[in-house]
């Protein structure tokens, strides 16, 4: 079962590395952005349409 932490898209926390940002690129018609939310590096990936191997 694939977690967030191998997931191209997590970034770990330097204090710690259990948590993380979840960072994906976002474009829409006028513009791209980065959106962040926080995760654990443990999240179950399975069902995340976004995961994408390391
Ligand atoms: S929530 Fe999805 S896209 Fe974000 S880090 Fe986890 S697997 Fe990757």
């Amino acid at each position: 079962m694939p977690k967030c932490e191998e997931c191209r898209k997590f970034f770990s926390l330097e204090e710690d590395p259990k948590k993380g940002d979840c960072v994906q690129r976002v474009v829409d018609p006028r513009q791209a952005y980065y959106k962040a939310k926080p995760v654990t590096a443990e999240k179950d990936a399975a069902k995340c349409e976004s995961f994408e191997k390391k």
